[in-house]
């Protein structure tokens, strides 16, 4: 089938290419140039395990191509995604303007029927926005040309956005339209062979169904985090709790890891967006706004109980602390809402320095930063450490799992590890001399 997709960002890039690598012909478009021209020479904006072989197969092979020009890419495409960004308005509302533009430019270019797919995360009533956006402009240029408005909102998660859009869990259809669905059940065929992993409804229902997913998600979060508020203030030790309630199947391993807060371009934004539509239609949102409240506070938890250490902020101007990890999880580059940008700050402010390492985020640190005296990004996690008084773990990344604590204990001016993610046993850690400070594990602090 043809297919086109608005926005070659994690969403776009990911499932233009996965839809590529099944033997549909796609192409993307973007209004960023750069980002479209470095495509086409193979050079991917993002990291994401797995995509950079199959985005250059696919491109060498001429099923998927990267364009600037709109109607270039609408014309004979039978089904067209928004996958553009949603980024939060300022009073915490989705910003739907990028969304509205690929409509406008959808209804300037029309010319046969099509299925507009509706990809971005977006609040409740989108759907008809967009069709009254397309409709508006195909009347403006007195053209009848049939669309429908599907909404399909996408799961996938950075750092396994391949592998989920290869095989994922649900493909969620909101529409009306049978033959709509039909169409979109004949374009998902190759990624729901096994089982049925399509559920279809109507279209304010999927459109809710995204923000349902990641408010869940991220009020697993916060509450573990406030269960390790509460561990360290009565001296138990949060990963033996979790340890005890994972293993009950109704609550689940997922999503129950204390930490330095959750970030992401999803989470964050969606939570938000969420309480605003309740706010909108005059619910007020207690819960989801203690989980966004509680997140808030978590992010500065680190820095906490760097004060802790040391005993306030005075005795921080000059030190310098080694970070590891800068993204706001593994396995991408994504730096949007990290916590590690809350620390640096706070460190910053504080007149600390920084010599910081991310196997991926350093470019994208190098773009937010810039340069400036008090950060050093390092190419190497052992690089980070010269010089460094203490280390702080930010981000999990496989790599920094098993640190040589005795070297580490060597080279630490102040031998003190501060654990935003609880990679470490404080037995082991504590053996070697070294201060270890980590979240919601009263029995170390
Ligand atoms: P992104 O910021 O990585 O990419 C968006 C892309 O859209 C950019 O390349 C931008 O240049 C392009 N764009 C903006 N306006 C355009 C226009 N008029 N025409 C063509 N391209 C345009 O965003 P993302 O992370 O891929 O997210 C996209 C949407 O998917 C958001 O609504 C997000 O909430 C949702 N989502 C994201 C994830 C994720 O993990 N990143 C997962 C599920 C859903």
């Amino acid at each position: 089938m043809h297919v086109a997709i608005f926005g070659t960002g994690y969403v776009g890039l990911v499932s233009g290419t996965c839809l590529a690598e099944v033997g549909h012909e796609v192409t993307c478009v973007d209004v960023d140039q750069g980002k479209i021209e470095g495509l086409r020479q193979g050079i991917i904006p993002i990291y994401e395990p797995g995509l950079e072989p199959m985005v250059k197969a696919n491109h060498a092979e001429g099923r998927l191509k990267f364009t600037t020009d709109a109607g270039e890419a609408i014309a004979g495409a039978e089904i067209i995604f928004i996958a553009v960004g949603t980024p939060p308005d300022e009073d915490g509302s989705a910003d739907l303007q990028y969304v509205l533009a690929v409509a406008r430019t959808i209804g300037r270019h029309l010319q046969a029927p099509a299925i507009v797919v509706d990809k971005s995360t977006v609040p409740v009533g989108t759907a008809d926005k967009v069709r009254e956006t397309i409709a508006g402009e195909l009347a403006a240029r007195g053209m009848d040309v049939v669309f429908d408005v599907v909404s399909n909102p996408e799961f996938l998660k950075e750092g396994a956005a391949v592998e989920d859009c290869m095989r994922p869990d649900r493909i969620v259809l909101g529409s009306s339209n049978p033959a709509s669905i039909e169409r979109l059940r004949k374009l998902y065929a190759p990624f729901n062979r096994s089982h049925d992993r399509i559920v279809v409804m109507d279209v304010r229902s999927a459109e809710l169904t995204k923000y349902a997913a990641n408010a869940m998600l991220a009020t697993k979060i916060s509450f573990m985090n406030e269960i390790a508020r509460i561990a360290e203030a009565v001296g138990a030790d949060v990963e033996h709790v979790r340890r005890g309630i994972g293993s009950d199947p109704r609550i689940g391993w997922h999503f129950i890891y204390p930490g330095a807060g959750y970030g992401g371009s999803c989470f964050p934004k969606d939570v938000q967006a969420l309480a605003r539509t309740a706010a909108q239609n005059g619910l007020d949102p207690l819960l989801l706004k203690a989980v966004e409240a509680v997140n808030e506070r978590q992010k500065g938890h680190l820095f906490e109980l760097v004060l802790r250490h040391y005993g306030g902020a005075a005795v921080l101007r000059g030190k310098t602390f080694a970070i590891w990890g800068l993204a706001f999880k593994p396995d991408t580059d994504d730096m949007r809402e990290a916590s590690s940008r809350r620390l640096l700050q706070q460190l910053w402010d504080a007149g600390a320095k920084v010599r910081a390492f991310d196997p991926e985020a350093c470019d994208e640190a190098r773009r937010i930063f810039g340069q400036r005296p008090d950060l050093v990004l390092c190419d190497a996690a052992e690089q980070a450490l010269e010089g460094a008084d203490a280390l702080a773990v930010v981000t999990e990344w496989k790599q920094f799992r098993s640190p040589d604590f005795a070297r580490l204990r060597q080279v630490l001016g102040d031998a003190v590890l501060f654990d935003g993610r609880n990679l470490y046993e404080p037995e082991d850690v504590e053996a070697a001399g070294i201060a270890y400070w980590a979240i919601g594990r009263g029995r170390s602090i």
